[in-house]
């Protein structure tokens, strides 16, 4: 796999170099069409693009919409992608580690990079009562690498920053349009801090301050932000989708205990231990929503990273009651 994949990288490598005086790019000239050409990996950073730019630029979202974005490796066609953009963004955790090896192999000095690990604070993965750990073969092992939680994103609070910096890295890489960016990216900044207020407000009028996972747990950010307590099968970014019935009874008990009224899935995912522990505990199956991606249904209506976080808002507060 990684053979074929350095492989991949050497080919590309060529063809760049070789189309490398028809595509070279000046800072601030624009690529195509007049306009600057920005790539994202995945979605929340896409549809902050597009909150900000709208048609105004060339955006292109690499994951393709649907499918799943722990596992993306990218195809030769997006290795072209990314060398012809003028703004690259990516989150910069365990799912992308494969950006590193693509931009150390690429002439990037044109290039405007954002990871967006980097604009935020970070925290470890975190490993709660009743989760099972990956037991991957890297963690058997012994290798003893810091892990930190990449689903940055799923706080509003965090997201805020993140338009913040994008929309002040498009007014340099594009400074005719400069004052539109600005006024979008306030307009959007202004929704952000609206979502932030719901959350708070749902939690501030909640019954309890416990949400069950029947499924991972990528809201580590979120949680920390509204000072929820959680219990979840799996950490945000684990592979493992089987749990063990050990696993599932401790989720069930906890929910019959504490006389939970919902347990949570995530987005794109099989929802069969969820339902499970619905099934088996009169619990109503909800979503929450951590936006690593979106359906084509939703890609293609023009649903955004507000649009879902307002559908949390509601199902949180049914959650939480
Ligand atoms: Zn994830």
């Amino acid at each position: 796999m990684k053979r074929v994949f350095l492989l991949t990288i050497i080919v590309i490598a060529i063809l760049i170099s070789v189309s490398g005086c028809t595509q070279k790019k000046n800072n601030n000239v624009q690529s195509t069409n007049g306009k600057i050409t920005i790539t994202a990996t995945i979605f929340p950073p896409y549809d902050f693009v597009r909150a900000i730019a709208g048609d105004t630029v060339n955006l292109t979202m690499l994951l393709p919409p649907a499918s799943e974005s722990h596992s993306f490796e990218p195809a030769p066609k997006d290795i072209i992608t990314i060398q012809n953009s003028d703004v690259f963004i990516y989150v910069g955790g365990e799912s992308d580690e494969w950006v590193n090896r693509i931009l150390e192999s690429m002439d990037t000095r044109d290039m405007t990079i954002i990871s967006l690990m980097d604009i935020v604070e970070v925290v470890e993965e975190e490993i709660v009562e009743g989760m099972e750990e990956e037991t991957s073969a890297e963690n058997t092992a012994g290798k003893e690498e810091t892990a930190y939680d990449e689903h940055v994103w799923t706080s509003p609070q965090n997201a805020v920053r993140i338009v913040q910096i994008i929309t002040e890295t498009l007014c340099k890489a594009d400074t005719v349009n400069a004052d539109l960016y600005r006024q979008n990216g306030a307009h959007y900044i202004a929704e952000l801090h609206n979502l932030d207020t719901a959350f708070q407000a749902v939690v501030d009028n909640a019954n309890r301050n416990t949400i069950v996972f029947g499924d991972r747990f990528p809201f580590r950010y979120f949680a920390d932000r509204y000072g929820l307590s959680y219990f979840a099968a799996f950490p945000g970014c684990s592979t493992e989708t089987e749990p063990s019935a050990g696993t599932v009874a401790f989720l069930i008990d906890k929910i019959k205990h504490e006389r939970i009224p919902v347990v949570f899935h995530i987005e794109l995912g099989n929802e069969r231990m969820a339902d499970t522990i619905a099934e088996e505990t009169g619990a109503e199956k909800l979503l929450l929503h951590a936006c690593h991606n979106i359906s084509k249904k939703d890609f293609e209506n023009g649903v955004t990273y507000a649009d879902l976080m307002r559908q949390n808002v509601e199902n949180l507060r049914k959650a939480l009651q």
